[in-house]
């Protein structure tokens, strides 16, 4: 018996073996969900394609989530392969990289619009769709960073769209709450994947994290999907509108200097 027997999860974002979306897809899968995939466009396929023949999915499907038109063809077809849907995963995050860096102050107006469509509103689009075929109920997740809370370096337009994501969060968990559909965030450490590698000074968030986290070691894409099962399945059946840390306990500090950088500085 597995926790997500009999339960149908459609996962936005996996893009190669190291997508978090696909540490969640697996996770899922395990746990007996039948899993439909979604995917960016003709360069992610090649890497796609394969990882869903790895857990016999065939419902892997192209969707440019700025497009309304894209979207309702694919909640259609998710529609008419599985008739209701219990779980929705968005993976999707973009942002210019001259939007990332730099000054804060520079983000130019076309990059902020375009950061915010793809990584945040996206979410309420596919929430509109979903939200008629969770017949029996359902959960929607996102995934955040810490960025959204507190000046992160260089995250800069990325930190906003997050701030966005967490609070389109708790209006989608109030909204759609009373049709039994919960909605919540993992705000998830720092984990190599392809969208992080367009974060300048990633491997110094990286080594930094690791460093001066309460459990001094990073998290993993499995450790994330641990989190997502538990928020797709019936064990957070109360749960809703929440963000849920899985950093290690990073967010917890305030100082957040080691004790080795900090012994310079005292006599
Ligand atoms: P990833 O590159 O594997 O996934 C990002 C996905 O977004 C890709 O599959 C890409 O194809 C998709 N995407 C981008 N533009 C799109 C569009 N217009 N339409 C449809 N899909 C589009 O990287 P990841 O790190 O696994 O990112 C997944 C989520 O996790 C993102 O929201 C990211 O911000 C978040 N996150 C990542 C980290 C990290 O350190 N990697 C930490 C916290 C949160």
């Amino acid at each position: 018996m597995g926790l997500m027997d009999g339960k149908v999860a459609l996962i936005f974002g996996v893009a190669n073996k190291n997508s978090i979306a696909w540490g969640i897809t697996r996770r899922l899968h395990e746990e007996g969900a039948t899993i439909g995939l979604s995917y960016a466009g003709e360069i992610m396929e090649k890497r796609v394609f394969p990882l869903a023949q790895e857990i016999n999915c065939d419902f892997v499907e192209p969707c440019d989530v700025t497009s309304d038109e894209q979207l309702d063809a694919l909640f259609a077809k998710a529609k008419e392969r599985f008739g209701k849907i219990d779980t929705l995963v968005h993976c999707v995050a973009f942002a210019n990289r001259e939007d990332l860096g730099g000054r804060f102050v520079d983000i130019s107006r076309e990059g902020f619009k375009m950061a915010l469509d793809i990584s945040a509103y996206s979410l309420v689009a596919m929430a509109k769709r979903a939200a008629p075929l969770m017949t029996d109920g359902g959960s929607i997740m996102s995934l955040t960073y810490y960025a959204a809370e507190k000046v992160m370096p260089k995250y800069h337009v990325m930190a906003v769209a997050k701030a966005a994501l967490e609070t389109i969060t708790r209006y989608l968990a109030n909204d759609l709450g009373p049709q039994g559909i919960r909605v919540n965030a993992i705000s998830a450490g720092p984990i190599k994947t392809l969208a992080a590698a367009g974060v300048p000074g990633f491997r110094l968030m990286l080594k930094y994290s690791e460093k001066a986290a309460p459990l001094r070691r990073l998290v993993s894409q499995e450790e994330v999907g641990d989190t997502a099962l538990y928020l797709a399945s019936n064990l957070s059946r109360s749960v809703t509108g929440e963000v849920i840390h899985v950093d290690a306990g990073f967010n917890i500090l305030g100082l957040t200097a080691t004790e080795d950088e900090l012994g310079g500085l005292v006599e």
